[in-house]
C-alpha cells in the first residue's frame, strides 16, 4: 500500500495567505474536479478533474515557435498567429505551456503527490502558530479525490497542522466518513434547500449534500456552513426563511458564513472558452444582504458576512 506521502492527486492551484478559507492565516490548496455545475461557480477552471490547456492567442509572438519545438507529441502547432493543440495527440504534459514565453498557452492542473504539496505547506507553519491558521483543502470539490484528501489530511496531522475542508458535501457516505476522522473543521457550502431548484441551478440533487451536513453535525463535526447569496436562486425571503428554518432545525453548526455573490469568475470563463450562465446576474445591494442575515438571524444563526 503507498504510503501518505506518495498518493497523487490533481491540483489547479496553492494560494499562499489566505485570510478567508477558515482560521487565521492559512494555505489553500486547490484539488480538481467537481460532480456538481453551479451556475455561478467562481472556480471554473477546478470542474474537470483532469489537466486542461488554455489559449490565449492575443499573447502569443507567434514567430518563435517554442511550443511546437517543446512538444515531444507533435501536437502543438502556430496557425493564424496563435497557438493550436492537436486534442487527439496532446497528453496534456505540459511542455508547451512551460517553452511559451508569453503564456499564450497555459495547463490549468498539475499531477502532484501529497508529500510536493506538504513541501509547500510546510514553510507556511510560522504564520499559521501565529494566526491560529492551517491548511485548508478546497476545490472543486476535493472530497471528489478521497484517498489524495486524506493523505493530505493525515500528513497535515501527524506534523501538528490545522486542517479545514471546504465542501459542497456531495460525495458518498463511506467518503464523508473518512474525511470527517482526519479534518479539523469543515466550511460545507450549502446553496439551495429546495430539491428541484439545487437540481436546476447545480445539475445535481441535493439530498446526498443534506445527509452528509446532518451526518457531519450528528458526528461532532466542527461546521461552519457557508451560504452564496445568489440573485435570482436563493435570495427571495421565502428561500432564505427555508434554509432558516433547515439550518435551526438542524443545530449544532458553529455559525453561517453569508457570502454575497461577486462577478469573480467571468474571465475565467473567457478565458477556457465557455460560456458563463450567470454573466447576466449583479452583485446584490447592502441592503438586501441585510435581509438576508436578518431573516437567517431570526432563526437563532450566528451570521457573518464573508469568510
Ligand atoms: S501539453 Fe504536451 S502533448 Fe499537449 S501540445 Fe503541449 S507539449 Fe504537446
Ligand atoms: S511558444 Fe508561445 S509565443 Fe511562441 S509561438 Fe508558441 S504560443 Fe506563441
Amino acid at each position: 500500500m503507498a504510503m501518505d506521502g506518495e498518493i497523487s492527486g490533481i491540483i489547479f492551484d496553492i494560494k499562499r495567505f489566505a485570510i478567508h478559507d477558515g482560521p487565521g492565516i492559512r494555505t489553500s490548496v486547490f484539488l480538481k474536479g467537481c460532480p456538481l455545475r453551479c451556475a455561478w461557480c467562481h472556480n471554473p477552471e477546478g470542474l474537470s478533474p483532469e489537466p486542461e490547456m488554455v489559449l490565449q492567442p492575443h499573447k502569443c509572438i507567434a514567430g518563435c515557435r517554442f511550443c511546437v519545438d517543446a512538444c515531444p507529441h507533435g501536437a502543438a502547432s502556430v496557425a493564424d498567429g496563435g497557438p493550436a493543440i492537436d486534442a487527439a495527440r496532446c497528453v496534456r504534459c505540459g511542455a508547451c505551456a512551460a517553452a511559451c514565453p508569453t503564456g499564450a498557452i497555459q495547463r490549468i492542473g498539475r499531477a502532484v503527490t501529497a508529500a510536493q504539496v506538504m513541501a509547500e505547506i510546510e514553510p507556511d507553519r510560522i504564520f499559521y502558530v501565529e494566526s491560529g491558521g492551517g491548511a485548508t483543502f478546497t476545490g472543486g470539490e476535493p472530497l471528489a479525490q478521497p484517498d489524495f484528501l486524506c493523505a493530505l489530511l493525515a500528513l497535515c496531522r501527524e506534523r501538528g497542522i490545522d486542517t479545514v475542508v471546504d465542501t459542497a458535501g456531495c460525495a458518498p457516505v463511506e467518503v464523508l466518513d473518512r474525511v470527517a476522522e482526519l479534518a479539523g473543521e469543515f466550511l460545507f457550502d450549502l446553496k439551495v434547500i429546495d430539491a428541484a431548484a439545487h437540481r436546476r441551478f447545480t445539475g445535481g440533487s441535493n439530498r446526498q449534500i443534506l445527509n452528509n451536513l446532518e451526518r457531519l453535525v450528528h458526528r461532532g463535526a466542527r461546521v461552519m456552513v457557508r451560504v452564496p447569496l445568489l440573485p435570482g436562486v436563493n435570495d427571495d425571503p421565502a428561500s432564505l426563511e427555508a434554509m432558516g428554518r433547515y439550518l435551526e432545525e438542524l443545530g449544532g453548526i458553529t455559525g453561517v458564513a453569508l457570502l454575497p455573490f461577486h462577478r469573480g469568475g467571468g474571465q475565467k470563463y473567457i478565458k477556457l472558452g465557455r460560456r458563463d450562465t450567470f454573466a447576466g446576474a449583479v452583485a446584490p445591494a447592502p441592503e438586501r444582504v441585510a435581509a438576508a442575515r436578518a431573516t437567517l438571524e431570526r432563526h437563532g444563526l450566528t451570521v457573518q458576512i464573508g469568510g
